[in-house]
């Protein structure tokens, strides 16, 4: 097979040829079986091979896969953008379709500012976000995006939005000070120097993954976020393209601390991988002055709600439902999560265990007490991931937002349908890579 044409992640790297996909197992035309521990960038939720989304698919595909937006409105768009309404928590009650989580959070941030812009306020644009974050890779999205790493070649063309510190507990700015939620607290101060009357939004994803390897929050820090939102008049922005429909045990994540955003952008799991699908949901609130005035929300795209995508999803959620696998995540998260605490306990190259439901992560220190994270050049992160799909696991990258802040980390995020038994052979391999690993840095 020709192999220089087509432009992969990196160029010279010799990737395998996948052939095929069955539940947690991806295998390649060598016939080698990998357990997809990350279900590929934390997408292929509800595992490969699934029957019933190839009927759904070749059933739509069948009547019509695609009709421009602006000729037509398909029933599974109409029906896919009800049933998430139905699903979504408070008044989120809008959908709008696009292909990919940069897509839907740069959607976002475009109706957070014709909102604002239709009620009047011309300058209420720019957005208040997080460093130690990841919104997407387009430029709209990466402006948002706190990740170092990725902004760096093109920050002269970039907004300057990042501007707060992230609720990453494991390495605190404000641990000699203690918690007090001073990180929420920045967004007061972040929005007092910026000035109200110039932000439309504040952006952040509920659980951190691609820059940090699932740092979760503590409690009480999203309701404090939402109290500054609300006093200065502020939409927030929930990034769930990772961590909505099911991945965290619950359908969104924010529920676990009981806030209801003004938008929500989602991707990844609303259909698991079969097709691209995304989309910005949008509440009753936000929508107001927009069908008031010009009745039109200025974003989109060639392929934005075409009915085969649109069917695949709604197949994708209804079963979701049917197998129970919110419950699952929950479940089967909370197994592995203990499993994870055990490698921690044998090997101290591990500092720290994190995460909810099946979004957990692993950070790696060279020094356990005093939480020093390994020099860069070290590649840990590569090291392991190297490791683990050696022997058969494909775990997920997520480090380099900040060098030297954000240490090295890897994302262990299954398909929600994985056993225990499945579970535990994952672990193994995880096990063998790590102690692999441990012994060279020891040695
Ligand atoms: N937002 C979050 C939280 C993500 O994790 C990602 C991708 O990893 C994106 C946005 C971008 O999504 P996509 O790669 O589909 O453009």
């Amino acid at each position: 097979m020709k192999r220089n044409h087509l432009i992969k992640p990196i160029l010279d790297h010799n990737y395998p040829t996948v052939s095929h996909g069955k539940g947690i197992y991806l295998y390649d035309t060598d016939g080698k079986q990998y357990i997809d521990g990350s279900s590929g960038a934390v997408t292929a939720s509800i595992g490969h091979g699934v029957l019933d989304v190839v009927e759904a698919m070749t059933e739509q595909a069948s009547k019509v896969s695609f009709a421009y937006r602006s000729h037509f409105t398909s029933e599974a768009a109409e029906t896919l953008a009800e049933k998430l309404s139905e699903l979504a928590p408070g008044d989120l009650n809008w959908s709008f379709f696009v292909n990919s989580g940069s897509e839907a959070t740069e959607t976002a941030m475009k109706i957070a500012i014709q909102h604002w812009q239709e009620k009047g306020f011309e300058r209420k644009n720019r957005i208040v976000s997080r460093w130690t974050s990841y919104h997407g890779i387009t430029m709209g999205a990466l402006s948002m995006s706190g990740h170092v790493s990725r902004r760096k070649r093109f920050v002269p063309l970039l907004e300057d939005f990042p501007s707060i510190s992230a609720p990453y507990c494991y390495r605190c700015p404000y641990e000699s000070s203690g918690c007090k939620l001073q990180c929420a607290n920045e967004l007061e101060t972040s929005i007092q120097r910026l000035g109200s009357e110039n932000i439309a939004a504040f952006i952040a994803e509920p659980i951190i993954g691609a820059s940090a390897g699932a740092v979760t929050p503590p409690d009480g820090y999203y309701q404090r976020i939402k109290e500054i939102c609300e006093r200065y008049d502020i939409l927030f922005i929930a990034d769930e393209v990772m961590t909505g429909i099911g991945r965290t045990g619950k359908m969104f994540a924010m529920e676990h601390w009981g806030v209801t955003p003004d938008i929500i952008a989602l991707g990844k799991g609303m259909s698991a991988g079969y097709t691209p699908i995304a989309a910005t949901l949008v509440s009753d609130r936000v929508m107001e002055p927009i069908l008031k005035g010009s009745k039109s929300i200025m974003a989109g795209h060639t392929y934005s709600a075409n009915p085969l995508s649109a069917a695949v999803s709604l197949e994708v959620l209804a079963y979701i439902e049917r197998m129970n696998l919110v419950q699952a995540a929950e479940e089967k998260g909370q197994y592995l999560l203990e499993k994870l605490h055990g490698l921690a306990e044998r090997f101290d190259i591990i500092g720290d265990v994190r995460g909810k439901g099946l979004l957990l992560g692993l950070e790696f220190v060279s020094n356990r007490s005093s939480k020093t994270p390994f020099d860069l050049q070290d590649g840990i992160t590569t090291r392991i991931v190297n490791k683990a799909f050696e022997k058969g696991l494909l775990i997920y990258p997520a480090s380099g937002a900040i060098e030297g802040i954000a240490g090295d980390a890897v994302i262990i995020s299954p398909p929600l349908v994985i056993t225990n038994e499945e579970i535990d052979s994952l672990v193994k391999i995880l096990e063998a890579s790590v102690e692999e690993l441990q012994h060279e840095l020891h040695s």
